[in-house]
């Protein structure tokens, strides 16, 4: 998960309206994040061998550990 985040990068709804525990379970796991935690903005996800980055046209480029 990304820290520090104000919206869920899964369903790109704020982190404090509603329940994201799903979500966090899905990101968890394999999924990368839809949208950007900082402004919820689509990111451009691309999956690699290694896993997957995600940019934000605002924010940049965030990728798996
Ligand atoms: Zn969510
Ligand atoms: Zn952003």
């Amino acid at each position: 998960m990304s820290a520090g985040g104000v919206y869920c990068g899964y369903c790109g709804r704020a982190r404090d309206e509603g329940d994201h525990g799903a979500c966090a379970r899905r990101l968890g796991v394999v999924d990368p994040p839809r949208f950007c935690a900082a402004c919820a903005r689509r990111m451009v996800v691309q999956v690699t061998p290694g896993g997957w980055t995600a940019s934000c046209g605002r924010h940049g480029e965030s990728r798996s550990a």
